[in-house]
């Protein structure tokens, strides 16, 4: 699971988290709500170690990690502008987080053409899991592909790809359909929702698309101005919003 307690972050005199506490269960999926500016992207690359927090601490899967750089926290990242490696082919982009992690420095750099016979052995590895990974998001058929030959959902599904690959404990994904068009958007949806159930990893979901909220969550968080105003079901938020900016927010008819 994921356990933030009581974090809070400031730029300059700026608060823009102000003791924010979210436990999501092993193999939840809590989306992350509210308005523009209110926190959410900070908070999750808090989650991720790509920033500092000011106070408070950070656990994933019973760990500490609050003082761990990102590429030492067990979780995978799915943002908006997923940046694919645009010279690797989606078989290598998928495989770039594997061989940055089981393979050494020496045997990532074959000498004469020649890999390492050490290598060897990981390199076919490696090559399984991502053909797995592949085959569960139905881009196997894509593997020899370079970014730029993609459609928006296929480069989007590589990104899923990749993240999933390393089989990450937490998986934190920031709005990721925002660049997909409307009925992209649903079919990926449901996609997401039936690999997070296959995969299992504790999830944040960040969505400016509250129906979207609603359908895919285990829980919803609700964020504004830096605080978390209500954590609970879809049902729970809709049916009894803690105060009306909630219910403002999430459309209930309170
Ligand atoms: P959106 O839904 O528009 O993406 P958000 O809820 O993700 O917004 P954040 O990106 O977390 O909001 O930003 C929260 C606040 O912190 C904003 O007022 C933003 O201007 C400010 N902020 C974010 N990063 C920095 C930074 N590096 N330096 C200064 N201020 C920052």
């Amino acid at each position: 699971g994921i356990v933030v307690e009581n974090v809070t972050k400031s730029f300059g005199d700026t608060k823009v988290l102000r003791g924010v506490s979210l436990s999501v269960a092993e193999g939840e999926f809590v989306s992350l709500v509210g308005p523009s500016g209110c926190g959410k992207t900070t908070l999750m690359r808090i989650i991720a170690g790509l920033e500092t927090v000011t106070s408070g601490e950070v656990s994933i899967s019973a760990r500490q990690v609050t003082a761990l750089r990102a590429a030492d926290r067990d979780v995978a990242m799915v943002f908006q502008n997923y940046a694919l490696y645009p010279h690797l082919t989606v078989r290598q982009n998928m495989a770039v987080p594997l061989v940055m992690r089981r393979l050494t420095a020496a045997e990532r750099l074959p000498f004469a053409g020649r890999v390492l016979p050490s290598a060897r052995a990981k390199l076919a590895e490696i090559r399984a899991d991502v053909t797995r990974a592949a085959e569960l998001l139905a881009i196997d058929g894509l593997m020899d592909r370079k970014p730029a030959q993609l459609s928006g959902g296929q480069r989007q599904r590589v990104a899923l790809g990749r993240a999933i690959v390393r089989k990450p404990s937490a998986f934190l994904m920031d709005e990721p359909l925002s660049n997909l068009d409307a009925a992209l958007r649903v079919t990926t949806r449901t996609e997401i929702v039936a690999l997070h159930r296959r995969v299992g990893a504790s999830t944040v979901y960040v969505t400016h698309d509250q129906s979207e909220a609603m359908t895919m969550s285990d829980r919803i968080a609700v964020m504004m101005q830096g605080e978390l105003l209500q954590v609970a079901t879809p049902e729970e938020i809709y049916a009894n919003p803690v105060d009306l900016r909630v219910a403002r927010f999430i459309g209930s008819p309170a």
